[in-house]
Protein backbone atom coordinates (compact mmCIF):
# COMPACT_ATOMS: atom_id res chain seq x y z
CA UNK A 1 0.00 0.00 0.00
CA UNK A 2 1.21 3.49 -0.75
CA UNK A 3 1.55 6.18 1.66
CA UNK A 4 -0.18 9.28 0.82
CA UNK A 5 2.30 12.65 1.82
CA UNK A 6 0.10 15.15 3.10
CA UNK A 7 1.37 18.88 4.03
CA UNK A 8 -0.82 20.80 7.05
CA UNK A 9 -0.71 24.18 6.69
CA UNK A 10 -3.22 26.00 9.15
CA UNK A 11 -2.96 29.50 8.37
CA UNK A 12 -4.02 32.09 10.29
CA UNK A 13 -6.81 33.23 12.60
CA UNK A 14 -9.59 30.25 12.69
CA UNK A 15 -7.00 28.64 10.42
CA UNK A 16 -5.71 27.55 13.99
CA UNK A 17 -9.13 25.64 14.71
CA UNK A 18 -10.83 24.39 11.49
CA UNK A 19 -7.85 22.73 10.01
CA UNK A 20 -6.69 21.01 13.03
CA UNK A 21 -10.68 19.80 12.72
CA UNK A 22 -10.05 19.01 9.61
CA UNK A 23 -7.31 16.68 9.74
CA UNK A 24 -8.75 14.89 13.01
CA UNK A 25 -11.54 13.89 10.79
CA UNK A 26 -8.99 12.73 8.20
CA UNK A 27 -6.84 11.01 10.49
CA UNK A 28 -9.91 8.57 12.06
CA UNK A 29 -11.47 8.73 8.42
CA UNK A 30 -7.85 6.59 7.37
CA UNK A 31 -8.20 4.55 9.89
CA UNK A 32 -10.72 3.08 9.47
CA UNK A 33 -10.10 2.28 5.86
CA UNK A 34 -6.27 1.47 6.47
CA UNK A 35 -5.12 4.56 4.40
CA UNK A 36 -1.61 5.27 5.45
CA UNK A 37 -0.85 9.00 5.27
CA UNK A 38 2.22 10.56 6.52
CA UNK A 39 1.20 13.99 7.48
CA UNK A 40 3.72 17.33 7.27
CA UNK A 41 3.30 20.16 9.38
CA UNK A 42 4.44 22.96 7.63
CA UNK A 43 4.99 26.54 8.55
CA UNK A 44 2.42 29.44 6.53
CA UNK A 45 1.44 32.46 7.76
CA UNK A 46 1.66 35.14 10.69
CA UNK A 47 2.76 32.21 13.12
CA UNK A 48 5.71 31.67 10.45
CA UNK A 49 6.01 35.16 10.31
CA UNK A 50 7.53 34.86 14.08
CA UNK A 51 9.00 31.46 13.98
CA UNK A 52 10.72 31.29 10.58
CA UNK A 53 11.19 35.00 9.74
CA UNK A 54 8.65 34.64 6.57
CA UNK A 55 4.96 33.99 5.72
CA UNK A 56 5.99 31.37 2.85
CA UNK A 57 9.09 30.29 4.00
CA UNK A 58 11.35 27.96 1.55
CA UNK A 59 11.04 25.30 3.54
CA UNK A 60 7.48 25.27 3.39
CA UNK A 61 7.75 25.82 -0.68
CA UNK A 62 10.75 22.83 -0.62
CA UNK A 63 8.40 20.02 1.02
CA UNK A 64 5.16 21.04 -0.75
CA UNK A 65 7.40 19.68 -3.95
CA UNK A 66 7.44 15.85 -2.16
CA UNK A 67 3.87 15.78 -1.17
CA UNK A 68 1.02 14.52 -2.92
CA UNK A 69 -1.68 17.35 -1.27
CA UNK A 70 -1.73 19.63 1.23
CA UNK A 71 -4.68 21.43 3.66
CA UNK A 72 -4.04 25.20 3.34
CA UNK A 73 -5.73 27.11 5.93
CA UNK A 74 -7.28 30.36 5.58
CA UNK A 75 -5.10 33.25 4.96
CA UNK A 76 -5.48 36.43 6.93
CA UNK A 77 -2.66 38.32 4.52
CA UNK A 78 -4.90 41.82 5.37
CA UNK A 79 -2.90 42.35 8.59
CA UNK A 80 0.38 41.02 7.62
CA UNK A 81 2.96 43.88 8.83
CA UNK A 82 4.35 45.68 5.57
CA UNK A 83 7.53 44.14 4.10
CA UNK A 84 8.83 41.73 1.55
CA UNK A 85 8.67 38.49 4.39
CA UNK A 86 4.99 39.39 4.66
CA UNK A 87 3.80 38.15 1.56
CA UNK A 88 0.29 36.84 0.21
CA UNK A 89 0.96 32.67 0.02
CA UNK A 90 -2.60 32.07 -1.94
CA UNK A 91 -1.02 33.38 -5.47
CA UNK A 92 2.42 31.94 -4.91
CA UNK A 93 0.94 28.63 -4.43
CA UNK A 94 -0.94 28.51 -7.24
CA UNK A 95 1.35 29.65 -9.15
CA UNK A 96 4.49 27.74 -8.52
CA UNK A 97 2.15 24.36 -8.71
CA UNK A 98 0.32 25.43 -11.88
CA UNK A 99 -3.39 24.83 -9.88
CA UNK A 100 -5.08 26.50 -12.68
CA UNK A 101 -9.12 25.52 -11.39
CA UNK A 102 -10.30 25.92 -8.38
CA UNK A 103 -13.10 23.82 -7.92
CA UNK A 104 -16.16 25.53 -5.57
CA UNK A 105 -19.29 23.42 -5.12
CA UNK A 106 -22.30 24.31 -3.57
CA UNK A 107 -24.79 22.41 -1.98
CA UNK A 108 -28.25 22.73 0.09
CA UNK A 109 -29.07 20.83 3.51
CA UNK A 110 -32.05 20.81 5.50
CA UNK A 111 -32.70 22.68 8.36
CA UNK A 112 -29.88 25.02 8.04
CA UNK A 113 -30.85 28.13 6.47
CA UNK A 114 -30.71 27.60 2.75
CA UNK A 115 -32.57 29.99 0.56
CA UNK A 116 -33.29 27.14 -1.61
CA UNK A 117 -33.18 23.33 -1.28
CA UNK A 118 -32.25 21.00 -3.86
CA UNK A 119 -29.17 23.07 -5.09
CA UNK A 120 -26.22 20.77 -6.20
CA UNK A 121 -23.86 22.84 -8.30
CA UNK A 122 -19.76 23.07 -8.57
CA UNK A 123 -18.17 27.04 -10.34
CA UNK A 124 -14.96 25.68 -11.39
CA UNK A 125 -13.06 29.51 -11.49
CA UNK A 126 -9.97 29.97 -13.55
CA UNK A 127 -6.91 30.59 -10.64
CA UNK A 128 -4.08 31.69 -11.91
CA UNK A 129 -5.08 34.69 -14.74
CA UNK A 130 -7.37 37.18 -15.20
CA UNK A 131 -8.35 39.95 -13.21
CA UNK A 132 -5.98 39.48 -10.10
CA UNK A 133 -3.61 42.03 -10.52
CA UNK A 134 -1.69 39.94 -7.92
CA UNK A 135 -1.63 36.55 -10.15
CA UNK A 136 -1.08 37.86 -13.74
CA UNK A 137 2.31 39.26 -13.62
CA UNK A 138 5.87 37.29 -13.77
CA UNK A 139 7.18 39.99 -12.29
CA UNK A 140 5.12 42.73 -9.92
CA UNK A 141 1.98 43.49 -9.87
CA UNK A 142 -0.52 44.38 -12.70
CA UNK A 143 -2.26 47.87 -10.87
CA UNK A 144 -0.39 50.89 -12.60
CA UNK A 145 -0.94 54.78 -11.23
CA UNK A 146 0.55 57.13 -13.82
CA UNK A 147 -0.35 59.91 -11.47
CA UNK A 148 -2.95 60.65 -8.53
CA UNK A 149 -5.58 60.85 -10.62
CA UNK A 150 -5.66 57.64 -12.53
CA UNK A 151 -5.42 53.90 -11.80
CA UNK A 152 -5.10 50.97 -14.31
CA UNK A 153 -6.08 47.61 -13.53
CA UNK A 154 -4.83 44.88 -15.82
CA UNK A 155 -6.85 41.73 -16.95
CA UNK A 156 -4.83 38.74 -18.77
CA UNK A 157 -6.90 36.25 -20.22
CA UNK A 158 -4.80 33.68 -22.37
CA UNK A 159 -6.38 30.88 -24.99
CA UNK A 160 -4.17 28.38 -22.87
CA UNK A 161 -5.53 28.93 -19.67
CA UNK A 162 -8.81 29.49 -20.69
CA UNK A 163 -8.85 26.26 -22.59
CA UNK A 164 -7.20 24.22 -19.87
CA UNK A 165 -9.89 25.35 -17.20
CA UNK A 166 -12.39 24.99 -19.58
CA UNK A 167 -11.20 20.78 -19.95
CA UNK A 168 -11.48 20.69 -16.31
CA UNK A 169 -14.97 21.83 -16.38
CA UNK A 170 -15.66 19.50 -18.99
CA UNK A 171 -14.28 17.03 -17.42
CA UNK A 172 -16.13 17.71 -14.06
CA UNK A 173 -19.66 17.77 -15.88
CA UNK A 174 -19.12 14.54 -17.54
CA UNK A 175 -18.92 12.69 -14.21
CA UNK A 176 -22.00 14.59 -12.45
CA UNK A 177 -25.23 15.94 -14.60
CA UNK A 178 -23.53 16.62 -17.91
CA UNK A 179 -24.84 19.99 -18.03
CA UNK A 180 -21.92 22.85 -18.56
CA UNK A 181 -22.67 26.31 -18.19
CA UNK A 182 -19.63 29.06 -19.42
CA UNK A 183 -20.24 32.52 -17.67
CA UNK A 184 -18.62 35.65 -19.24
CA UNK A 185 -19.37 39.41 -20.36
CA UNK A 186 -17.96 38.61 -24.16
CA UNK A 187 -21.43 41.55 -25.10
CA UNK A 188 -18.51 43.90 -23.52
CA UNK A 189 -15.04 42.13 -22.89
CA UNK A 190 -15.06 41.50 -26.76
CA UNK A 191 -11.57 40.03 -26.59
CA UNK A 192 -11.22 39.48 -23.70
CA UNK A 193 -14.43 37.30 -22.36
CA UNK A 194 -14.80 36.82 -25.91
CA UNK A 195 -11.65 34.32 -26.57
CA UNK A 196 -12.27 32.27 -23.16
CA UNK A 197 -15.78 31.76 -24.75
CA UNK A 198 -13.82 30.72 -28.40
CA UNK A 199 -11.58 28.39 -26.23
CA UNK A 200 -14.87 26.77 -24.60
CA UNK A 201 -16.60 26.28 -27.37
CA UNK A 202 -13.55 24.53 -29.30
CA UNK A 203 -13.70 22.12 -26.68
CA UNK A 204 -17.43 21.14 -26.64
CA UNK A 205 -17.29 18.82 -29.90
CA UNK A 206 -15.14 16.72 -27.97
CA UNK A 207 -17.67 16.35 -25.35
CA UNK A 208 -21.23 15.22 -27.25
CA UNK A 209 -22.46 14.12 -24.20
CA UNK A 210 -22.11 17.27 -21.89
CA UNK A 211 -25.37 19.57 -22.83
CA UNK A 212 -23.38 23.20 -23.02
CA UNK A 213 -24.56 26.71 -22.24
CA UNK A 214 -23.60 30.37 -21.47
CA UNK A 215 -24.80 33.06 -19.11
CA UNK A 216 -23.53 36.27 -19.31
CA UNK A 217 -22.33 37.42 -15.85
CA UNK A 218 -24.80 39.88 -14.86
CA UNK A 219 -27.51 37.62 -15.40
CA UNK A 220 -25.69 34.94 -13.92
CA UNK A 221 -26.11 36.87 -10.11
CA UNK A 222 -29.82 36.93 -10.73
CA UNK A 223 -29.93 33.96 -11.91
CA UNK A 224 -28.06 32.06 -9.04
CA UNK A 225 -30.53 33.94 -7.08
CA UNK A 226 -33.67 32.96 -8.69
CA UNK A 227 -32.91 29.34 -9.70
CA UNK A 228 -29.65 28.01 -8.95
CA UNK A 229 -30.90 24.06 -9.04
CA UNK A 230 -30.99 24.78 -13.02
CA UNK A 231 -26.70 24.30 -13.23
CA UNK A 232 -24.65 21.86 -12.43
CA UNK A 233 -21.03 22.62 -13.72
CA UNK A 234 -20.27 26.67 -14.21
CA UNK A 235 -17.10 27.58 -15.53
CA UNK A 236 -15.52 31.53 -15.77
CA UNK A 237 -12.77 33.46 -15.43
CA UNK A 238 -10.96 34.10 -12.02
CA UNK A 239 -12.97 37.12 -10.69
CA UNK A 240 -16.38 36.23 -12.25
CA UNK A 241 -15.74 32.99 -10.49
CA UNK A 242 -14.77 34.38 -6.99
CA UNK A 243 -17.71 37.22 -6.72
CA UNK A 244 -20.16 34.35 -8.41
CA UNK A 245 -18.70 31.31 -5.62
CA UNK A 246 -19.21 33.67 -2.72
CA UNK A 247 -22.62 34.38 -4.32
CA UNK A 248 -23.53 30.17 -4.21
CA UNK A 249 -22.43 30.58 -0.77
CA UNK A 250 -25.06 32.37 0.77
CA UNK A 251 -27.74 30.39 -0.95
CA UNK A 252 -26.68 27.26 1.04
CA UNK A 253 -26.15 28.85 4.55
CA UNK A 254 -23.08 31.20 3.72
CA UNK A 255 -19.16 31.18 3.93
CA UNK A 256 -18.65 28.74 6.28
CA UNK A 257 -20.73 26.06 3.71
CA UNK A 258 -18.14 26.82 1.06
CA UNK A 259 -15.36 24.56 0.48
CA UNK A 260 -13.00 24.45 -2.48
CA UNK A 261 -10.23 22.41 -3.93
CA UNK A 262 -7.44 23.26 -6.55
CA UNK A 263 -5.99 21.60 -8.88
CA UNK A 264 -4.14 21.54 -12.15
CA UNK A 265 -2.48 19.14 -14.73
CA UNK A 266 -0.09 17.92 -12.29
CA UNK A 267 -0.70 15.90 -9.41
CA UNK A 268 -1.03 17.76 -6.87
CA UNK A 269 -4.23 19.09 -5.24
CA UNK A 270 -4.84 21.75 -2.62
CA UNK A 271 -7.46 21.62 -0.25
CA UNK A 272 -8.56 25.80 0.43
CA UNK A 273 -12.19 26.50 1.52
CA UNK A 274 -13.52 29.79 -0.02
CA UNK A 275 -13.73 31.77 2.80
CA UNK A 276 -11.88 33.97 4.47
CA UNK A 277 -9.44 34.02 7.90
CA UNK A 278 -12.59 35.39 9.66
CA UNK A 279 -10.35 37.12 12.50
CA UNK A 280 -14.50 38.77 13.70
CA UNK A 281 -14.88 35.48 15.01
CA UNK A 282 -11.50 33.45 15.53
CA UNK A 283 -10.10 32.14 19.09
CA UNK A 284 -13.60 31.43 19.96
CA UNK A 285 -14.14 28.20 18.73
CA UNK A 286 -17.45 28.91 16.74
CA UNK A 287 -16.14 28.38 13.21
CA UNK A 288 -17.66 26.17 11.33
CA UNK A 289 -15.18 23.87 9.82
CA UNK A 290 -17.17 22.16 7.47
CA UNK A 291 -15.99 23.88 4.01
CA UNK A 292 -12.32 22.98 5.27
CA UNK A 293 -13.48 19.69 6.05
CA UNK A 294 -15.28 19.21 2.96
CA UNK A 295 -12.58 20.89 0.98
CA UNK A 296 -10.49 18.05 2.91
CA UNK A 297 -12.59 15.35 1.69
CA UNK A 298 -12.42 16.30 -1.92
CA UNK A 299 -8.36 16.32 -1.94
CA UNK A 300 -8.91 12.41 -0.68
CA UNK A 301 -11.23 11.61 -3.12
CA UNK A 302 -9.18 13.58 -6.28
CA UNK A 303 -6.11 11.76 -4.82
CA UNK A 304 -7.86 8.61 -3.82
CA UNK A 305 -8.82 8.54 -8.35
CA UNK A 306 -5.39 10.18 -9.52
CA UNK A 307 -3.43 7.47 -7.37
CA UNK A 308 -6.16 5.14 -8.18
CA UNK A 309 -6.00 4.53 -3.87
CA UNK A 310 -9.28 2.59 -3.34
CA UNK A 311 -9.07 2.87 0.27
CA UNK A 312 -8.83 6.91 -0.01
CA UNK A 313 -11.67 6.86 -2.26
CA UNK A 314 -13.75 5.04 0.66
CA UNK A 315 -12.20 7.26 3.09
CA UNK A 316 -14.14 10.21 1.36
CA UNK A 317 -16.95 8.22 0.84
CA UNK A 318 -17.14 7.71 4.73
CA UNK A 319 -16.46 11.67 5.42
CA UNK A 320 -19.06 12.29 3.17
CA UNK A 321 -22.24 10.43 5.11
CA UNK A 322 -20.31 11.00 8.31
CA UNK A 323 -20.12 15.08 7.98
CA UNK A 324 -24.04 14.85 6.37
CA UNK A 325 -25.54 13.22 9.49
CA UNK A 326 -23.55 16.13 11.58
CA UNK A 327 -25.13 18.57 9.53
CA UNK A 328 -28.82 17.31 10.46
CA UNK A 329 -27.84 17.58 14.35
CA UNK A 330 -28.51 20.60 15.58
CA UNK A 331 -27.00 20.46 18.46
CA UNK A 332 -23.43 19.46 16.84
CA UNK A 333 -23.55 22.05 14.55
CA UNK A 334 -22.41 25.84 14.30
CA UNK A 335 -24.47 28.78 15.37
CA UNK A 336 -24.15 30.35 11.33
CA UNK A 337 -26.11 27.42 10.06
CA UNK A 338 -28.65 27.48 13.01
CA UNK A 339 -26.79 25.17 14.72
CA UNK A 340 -26.26 25.01 18.90
CA UNK A 341 -22.69 23.87 18.94
CA UNK A 342 -19.18 24.84 17.67
CA UNK A 343 -16.46 23.93 16.26
CA UNK A 344 -15.91 20.92 18.71
CA UNK A 345 -19.15 19.50 18.67
CA UNK A 346 -18.97 19.17 15.06
CA UNK A 347 -16.04 17.48 14.88
CA UNK A 348 -16.62 15.29 17.13
CA UNK A 349 -20.40 14.44 16.04
CA UNK A 350 -18.01 13.77 12.48
CA UNK A 351 -16.01 11.73 14.29
CA UNK A 352 -18.66 10.18 15.90
CA UNK A 353 -20.44 9.07 13.08
CA UNK A 354 -17.13 7.72 11.23
CA UNK A 355 -17.06 5.35 14.11
CA UNK A 356 -20.69 4.32 13.91
P1 LIG B 1 -11.07 36.98 2.11
O1 LIG B 1 -11.10 38.25 1.32
O2 LIG B 1 -9.74 36.64 2.69
O3 LIG B 1 -11.73 35.82 1.40
P2 LIG B 1 -13.43 37.90 3.42
O4 LIG B 1 -13.34 39.37 3.48
O5 LIG B 1 -14.31 37.27 2.39
O6 LIG B 1 -11.98 37.25 3.40
P3 LIG B 1 -14.03 36.16 5.58
O7 LIG B 1 -12.85 36.02 6.46
O8 LIG B 1 -14.30 35.05 4.63
O9 LIG B 1 -13.95 37.53 4.84
O10 LIG B 1 -15.31 36.41 6.45
C1 LIG B 1 -16.50 37.02 5.99
C2 LIG B 1 -17.61 36.78 7.02
O11 LIG B 1 -17.96 35.40 6.99
C3 LIG B 1 -17.17 37.09 8.44
O12 LIG B 1 -18.22 37.68 9.16
C4 LIG B 1 -16.81 35.75 9.00
O13 LIG B 1 -16.97 35.65 10.38
C5 LIG B 1 -17.77 34.80 8.27
N1 LIG B 1 -17.15 33.48 8.10
C6 LIG B 1 -16.17 33.15 7.23
N2 LIG B 1 -15.82 31.88 7.37
C7 LIG B 1 -16.60 31.37 8.35
C8 LIG B 1 -16.70 30.08 8.95
N3 LIG B 1 -15.93 29.05 8.58
N4 LIG B 1 -17.60 29.92 9.94
C9 LIG B 1 -18.39 30.92 10.33
N5 LIG B 1 -18.34 32.16 9.80
C10 LIG B 1 -17.45 32.38 8.82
Amino acid sequence: MTTLRIGILDGDDIGLEIVPASVQIARAAAELHGVSIDWQPLPIGARSLETHGHTLPQLTLDTLKTLDGWILGPIGHRAYPKGPNAINPHPILRKQFNLFANVRPTRSYPDIGCLHDGVDLVIVRENNEGFQPDRNMLVGNAEFRPNDEVTLSMRVITRTGSSRVARAAFELARQRRKHLTYVHKDTVFKLGCGMFVEECKKLAPEYPDVLVDDVIVDTMAMRLVRDPQSFDVIVTTNMFGDILSDEAAGLVGGLGMAPGLCIGDGDVAMAQATHGSAPDIAGRGIANPYAMIESTRMMFEWLGHSRKNEGAVRMAASMSRATTEALADAQARTGDIRGKGNTASFTAAVVRNLRK
